[in-house]
């Protein structure tokens, strides 16, 4: 038996003859920039997430960098944010001049820790980015209390996040701005790249709008210097078809992860050795990814890759040790939570269409591995 990490070709075949025909739409209207799929997308989107404003672009991304610059983060700025994410939260900060500074998470959620917060905070912090990883919200009440002692934006990094809940709100209205991906792997995936900013303040939707537009609100006067950002008529389109569907997309998820927790649990031993994610009250995670800490990672991966079950890593390297960002001065020891995860962490094959068939074989797996190390 094969288990893919995730068959998008399986959930595509479901919707196929809706996406064909959306794509013909398109390809007939002879419209593929700033038409009618990217508006009534941002107004579905928008109400979607219940909030005021959708500004589609090109990916999440991009979306996260338009948002600071939104908010008028630059040079000489920093900004607070988690090393346990995936690049881009930390490269979208970088291109405006502005410095990621990265704080630690709690081990039981992967998500920031809102108490270790404040230490991070100098003169210069204007923001803080919120990463609503692997599909579960951050503790919004914690931030927001820190955020507005300190004066310091929210904004959400909500590319794993569409549809999940906090205290009843959806992501995308918990914080100043919020960003959403559209990636294909994405719980709402384009076929292609795509991304959105969606937020309650006019102006940040409307300064958005411009500078993922050349900085243009009409033809001919560029207000400031912007960007190429825009999200295209095809992609608008497509994500309309998928849109309705990821209410039930994201209850299947969560049913998928329900039953790795009974079959897991059903065995004693494993439940000691697997440590699936909590998820705190208030919180209505939507799974983008299952991430479990697992004794003996590496050898595990390996036993699973053999007998045919995919498995990802989301992230090996947090982003304070990566190259990339070796000019921030970080050191192994920094954030001693996120470094002792990143050894322990894999993700399981995840997707909403998953049978229970092959969910049972993934565990049984799992269960064998185990058996054999006697740990
Ligand atoms: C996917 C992702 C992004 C970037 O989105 P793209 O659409 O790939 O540019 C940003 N942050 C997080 C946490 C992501 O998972």
């Amino acid at each position: 038996m094969k288990v893919k990490f995730l068959d998008l070709t399986r959930l595509h075949k479901s919707i196929e003859a809706e996406l064909q025909s959306a794509m013909n739409k398109v390809l007939t209207s002879g419209k593929f920039l700033q038409g009618e799929e990217l508006q009534k997308f941002e107004e579905e989107f928008a109400s979607f997430c219940r909030a005021q404003y959708c500004v589609g672009c090109d990916s999440g991304t991009a979306a996260l960098h338009i948002a600071l610059l939104a908010l008028g983060i630059g040079a000489g700025d920093e900004v607070i944010t988690v090393s346990h994410t995936f690049i881009a939260t930390a490269e979208a900060i970088v291109h405006t001049g502005a410095t990621p500074v990265f704080v630690d998470i709690e081990p039981e959620t992967f998500l920031i820790a809102p108490d270790k917060i404040v230490e991070k905070i100098t003169p210069r912090t204007r923001a803080i980015i919120v990463v609503h990883l692997y599909g579960q919200p951050v503790d919004m009440e914690r931030v927001a209390s820190v955020a507005r002692c300190h004066n310091l934006w929210i904004i959400e990094d909500a590319a794993q996040a569409v549809g999940a809940e906090y205290n009843g709100k959806k992501v995308g209205t918990l914080g100043d701005v919020a960003c959403f991906s559209f990636f294909p792997g994405k719980n709402l995936g384009a076929l292609g790249d795509a991304g959105a900013i969606v937020s309650d303040n006019p102006r940040v939707a409307e300064l958005s709008r411009m500078l993922i537009n050349h900085g243009r609100k009409e033809k001919f006067i560029h207000q400031l210097p912007g960007y190429n950002y825009r999200l295209d008529e095809l992609q608008a389109a497509l994500l309309r078809v998928k849109l309705p569907y990821v209410t039930e997309w994201n209850e299947r998820r969560r049913n998928v992860v329900r039953l790795y927790r009974e079959f897991l649990e059903t065995y004693p031993d494993v439940s000691e050795l697997i440590k699936f994610p909590k998820e705190y009250s208030g919180a209505k995670s939507v799974y983008h990814l299952l991430v479990v800490r697992a004794k003996q990672r590496d050898e595990l991966r390996k036993f699973l890759s053999l007998n045919g079950i995919e498995t990802g890593l989301h992230y090996p390297i947090p982003l304070h040790l990566q190259p990339a960002f070796q000019n921030l001065g970080y050191k192994e020891g920094d954030l001693p939570v996120t470094e002792e995860i990143v050894r322990e962490i894999i993700s399981l094959p995840l997707d909403p269409l998953m049978t229970e068939t092959e969910i049972e074989y993934v565990c049984k797996k799992i269960k064998e591995f185990y058996k054999t190390q006697r740990i």
